[in-house]
């Protein structure tokens, strides 16, 4: 078998309005698919990460490393990997090592294509079944504690057993305010997670660690700059609310210096930028011999069947149409929550399938 073509998309659309987190506003959202075609007519789809916002970048790399792959055996992963990486030309993180993920992973659908198995049972298949927690709690014009409480209210009946809110966007007091009112309103049942985005220095996530430690939190989501594992190492000695981080972070090398760092207690790898399903397994088997657990970052459809695959799949991460008024229309079929879990599908590859019909107009290359 042989790759004939390469083929990239991206995809923008505007939110419902304007979400923003500790230090980031997002007015829209994005996907952005690459395509791998072969001579038997099998093609693998990938989802690169956040190219939606750099398309003319996103689209050149692509066409630069598809010189690499025409002709190449698409089942050979590891090989184009390895020559795809190359640190001197294209750089050891950003936008290439996304790119470098959404060909990856469309590498391995096609994989899964052909060995006719969902990639679950393909990478391990541990289970088929994952926690799931429905990430929100953003700041938005108009929502007040009111507000936040109904959409964590509104998860709960959707089946979420797990929530995250962001924090770091307002005084840490008022922070905490927000997660008294989320922990009242889901009950103290439902695991709730922060997520400040990298929003503080270190002492100030101590000194919300502290303050928010008695609302029994599940963990604390980068709390600092990402490149701050000193200080990140601070905060786990300083709090008993464990810390979570790693969707910043970039192929298995910065993985290592983060768990060498001692500086965080989950690993949150996303596959659409960390390097794709490649990196991802070394990651988490990484993170397996020094006994740490995966709780992936982004994409529901795709990390599914990563944390499905590995004995220290955590939990699965999971958006609602609050945060992307596309939700349940991206793709033909939509994962769905089912008393705090989402099965992972049992179709060939990802076993997803591009809904084109809602997406044509928001076509951006
Ligand atoms: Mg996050």
């Amino acid at each position: 078998m042989k790759i004939t073509d390469v083929k990239t998309e991206v995809f923008r659309w505007p939110r419902h309005k304007p979400i923003r987190n500790g230090l980031y506003t997002y007015t829209h959202s994005g996907l952005n698919v690459v395509s791998i075609e072969t001579d038997e007519g099998i093609t693998g789809i990938g989802l690169a990460g956040g190219i939606q916002d750099a398309p003319d970048v996103g689209v050149a790399i692509v066409n630069h490393f598809k010189q690499v792959l025409i002709g190449r055996d698409p089942l050979d992963n590891e090989r184009h990997w390895h020559e795809m990486w190359r640190p001197k030309l294209v750089g050891r993180r950003g936008i290439t090592t996304r790119v470098i993920s959404g060909i990856d992973i469309a590498l391995w659908d096609l994989k899964g294509k052909v060995a006719k198995l969902p990639l679950y049972k393909l990478l391990g298949g541990f289970t088929n079944r994952v926690d799931t927690y429905i990430a929100g709690g953003y700041y938005e014009e108009g929502k007040g504690l009111k507000e936040l409480a109904q959409e964590m209210e509104r998860n709960v009946e959707l089946g979420a057993r797990a929530v995250k809110m962001k924090v770091g966007g307002v005084p840490i007091n008022e922070d905490i305010e927000r997660v008294r009112v989320v922990r009242e309103s889901v009950g103290p049942d439902v695991k709730v997670m922060v997520d400040a985005n990298n929003a503080y220095r270190h002492y100030e996530a101590i000194e919300f660690a502290r303050k928010a430690e008695k609302y029994d939190l599940f963990w604390f989501e980068e709390p600092v700059e990402p490149d701050d594992y000193a200080g990140q190492a601070a905060i786990t000695h300083a709090t008993s609310v464990p810390i979570a981080a790693g969707e910043n972070e970039y192929t298995r090398y910065g993985f290592r210096d983060m768990i060498n760092a001692r500086a965080v207690d989950i690993l949150q790898p996303d596959a659409l930028i960390l390097g794709g399903i490649t990196e991802f397994m070394k990651v988490a088997a990484l993170a397996q011999a020094n006994d740490l657990d995966i709780a992936p970052h982004g994409n529901q459809e795709i990390h599914i069947h990563l944390v499905a695959a590995i004995s220290n799949g955590l939990i699965l991460e999971y958006y609602r149409d609050s945060v992307d008024p596309m939700h349940g229309k991206i793709y033909t079929e939509t994962l769905r929550i089912k008393d705090g879990y989402v099965y992972a599908p049992d179709r060939p590859g990802l076993g997803i399938e591009l809904n084109y019909d809602a997406l044509k107009k928001y076509r951006v290359s």
